[in-house]
């Protein structure tokens, strides 16, 4: 029975990946210090045996008794708010902590697979994105601390795959969305669907001409789960190339929701991406994945979960 580590374990995608490595018969120890975590997401699994928490800070040296086969490095603040509230911890877990994480994997003779971001194009003069694209990124804006933390991550990786010989992985994450976001994380799906459910404005940044392609939850966590077992050690977008405007987002989940909510517009975050769409020509080819989940599907589910989490305490 194979033994994977997931770092994050508690967190949305960390979460959703310890039930697949479940499913696939795995042993999974979940490791989180619950700074953007939820236990609440790992809580049907108290009861199984092949699991085990452990609450730890990643960017301190990483324990974990016995064999290991899979270390996946998944810890890290990951809403534009978090980051901009815990700037000095989403750099030393993108650094220290996928340096100790990569130090486990090399210990144990583990894979190693690194939870990347399409942040690493920054806003992007590339349309759609591949993964040969280097990026636009601003190091000492406020959202530097995390593109250039995951862009450290990506540098540390490549070393440990070169001069260590550890079998590593990247997966360039793009925009995910499913049941377990936390509600008020800042990001726009949660955003935009607790505001309709609440019949509040809906608060569309800019003019909401900026796109984004969103990913449904379990295709994401299937491209990864395949990238895992793949014999590829360079970066691989995962995410679905269904672009939209944000305005548009807005108003799809407006209809689906029933919601009577206006939409108000706010400034623009600094150096928000004005385009993001992934090319998964990369993903097609080499680990004969794309995804399945239409957005009307993902979201009806999505919108299913936090209705009926929106008054739950410590959901938030
Ligand atoms: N956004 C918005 N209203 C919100 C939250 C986000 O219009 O209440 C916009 C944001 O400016 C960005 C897009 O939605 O252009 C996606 O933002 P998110 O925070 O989900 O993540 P990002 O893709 O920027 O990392």
């Amino acid at each position: 029975m194979p033994i994977s580590v997931v770092t994050g374990g508690s967190g949305f995608l960390g979460s959703h990946l310890t039930d697949r490595l479940l499913k696939e018969g795995h042993e999974v120890v979940a490791i989180d210090n619950l700074l953007t975590g939820n236990e609440r997401n790992l809580d049907h699994l108290r009861t199984e045996k092949r699991f085990r928490f452990l609450r730890h800070d990643v960017t301190k040296f990483i324990a974990v008794e016995g064999p290991v086969d899979f270390v996946f490095h998944f810890a890290s603040p990951a809403s534009p708010i978090d980051y901009l509230e815990l700037p000095i911890q989403t750099l030393k877990v993108g650094s220290l902590g996928t340096h100790n994480a990569l130090g486990l994997a090399k210990a144990k003779g583990a894979t190693f697979l690194l939870a990347s971001t399409s942040e690493c194009y920054g806003d992007p003069l590339v349309h759609p994105q591949k993964e040969d694209y280097w990026g636009n990124v601003n190091p000492i804006g406020p959202r530097g601390v995390y593109d250039e933390a995951k862009r450290f991550a990506e540098a540390m990786t490549m070393a440990y795959y070169r001069f260590h010989k550890v079998n590593t992985k990247i997966v360039r994450i793009f925009n995910t969305y499913g049941p377990r976001m936390r509600l008020r994380d800042g990001r726009v799906v949660p955003a935009f669907v607790g505001q309709a459910l609440r019949g509040e404005p809906m608060t569309v940044f800019g003019e909401g001409k900026q796109t984004r392609s969103f990913c449904f939850v379990s295709d994401l966590i299937d491209g990864i789960y395949r990238l895992s077992r793949a014999d590829f050690h360079e970066p691989v977008n995962i995410g679905n190339p269904m672009e939209l405007t944000i305005m548009e987002f807005a108003e799809r989940i407006r209809r689906l929701t029933g919601s009577k909510s206006t939409i108000v517009k706010k400034p623009l975050p600094v150096d928000d991406p004005q385009q993001r769409q992934p090319d998964i020509t990369r993903a097609k080819t080499i680990l004969g994945w794309e995804p399945k989940v239409l957005l009307e599907d993902g979201l009806r589910e999505t919108i299913q979960w936090f209705q009926a989490n929106l008054d739950t305490p410590g959901r938030a």
